[in-house]
């Protein structure tokens, strides 16, 4: 068997919307298996409190202030985190947003703002940080949908619209980049504790306690549920997998 299955030493990995939630738990999975991390989200305060915790447990990490949906900012952080960190090995697209309407309440500029903060978004960081992957040889990108790639939700129309295009960009990345050795996997995360969803109880009565009936493991998840994962589909440990989408949900999407 090969050993360093998991080992991402040397590796660089750019983690948007990684100051904080779910982005925050892969980033420190990442760093924990060896990778110097690159923190990438709007707010700089929370970017600088993710590095600062991350170079506190002896990690390397640098935080770029990039506005995800913005080309010429994506194009500048890739450039960035090549210039300060290396490299580029590893590329998580987590940053992400929800406007809670049904469709008939929805207008074309809060459409436009989900779609291009969850879909678009990953488009524009694969589409800058793939040269900097073929010229290492390889690379993992990693995009984070939802359980509403599978199901639909009234209150959510653009935004499982986006979860579910997540999905399908995934597998068509997989296909175009498996040539270049760059494996391209979905996580689908389930109900997880964050700042995301503590809006979402507040404004729904009663979520609390419907996420624990429906979920089988009868909890939240937690943001270092995704330190796991995000360590194995950077890995090579995960060089024979591509364009999977995997839940990681307690079993919420397996329960008739
Ligand atoms: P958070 O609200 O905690 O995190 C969202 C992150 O996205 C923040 O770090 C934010 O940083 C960043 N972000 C948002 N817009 C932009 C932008 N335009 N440019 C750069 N960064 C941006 O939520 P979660 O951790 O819960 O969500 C992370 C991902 O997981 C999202 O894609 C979400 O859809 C998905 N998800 C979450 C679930 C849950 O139950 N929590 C369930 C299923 C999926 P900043 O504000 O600094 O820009």
């Amino acid at each position: 068997m090969k050993t360093g299955l998991f080992d991402l030493s040397g590796k660089v990995a750019i983690v948007t919307g990684g100051n904080g939630g779910i982005g925050l738990g892969m980033a420190l999975g990442l760093a924990a298996n060896g990778a110097a991390i690159a923190i990438v989200g709007r707010n700089e305060t929370k970017s600088a409190a993710a590095v600062a915790d991350l170079v506190k447990d002896g990690h390397k990490a640098i935080a770029v202030a990039t506005d995800v949906t913005n080309e010429a900012a994506v194009a500048a952080m890739v450039e960035r985190v090549r210039r300060e960190l290396g490299r580029v090995d590893i590329l998580v697209n987590n940053a992400g947003i929800n406007i809670r309407k049904p469709p008939e309440a929805l207008d074309i500029a809060e459409w436009d703002s989900v779609i291009s903060t969850n879909l678009t978004s990953a488009f524009l960081c694969s589409r800058a940080a793939h040269p900097a992957m073929k010229a290492v040889g390889g690379g993992k990108i990693i995009n984070i949908g939802s359980m509403m790639s599978i199901f639909g939700a009234s209150f959510a129309p653009a935004y499982a619209a986006s979860k579910g295009g997540i999905v399908q960009f995934t597998r068509s990345c997989a296909v175009a980049w498996a040539a270049d050795n760059i494996q391209v996997n979905a996580i689908l995360p389930g109900w997880i504790d964050t700042d995301l969803t503590r809006r979402a109880r507040e404004q729904i009565t009663g979520l609390h306690d419907k996420v624990l009936a429906r979920t089988p493991a009868a909890r939240w998840g937690t943001s270092g549920d995704f330190a796991g994962i995000a360590a194995f589909l950077a890995s090579p440990a995960s060089d024979f997998v591509t364009g999977t989408a995997i839940p990681v949900d307690g079993g919420f999407s397996v329960m008739g």
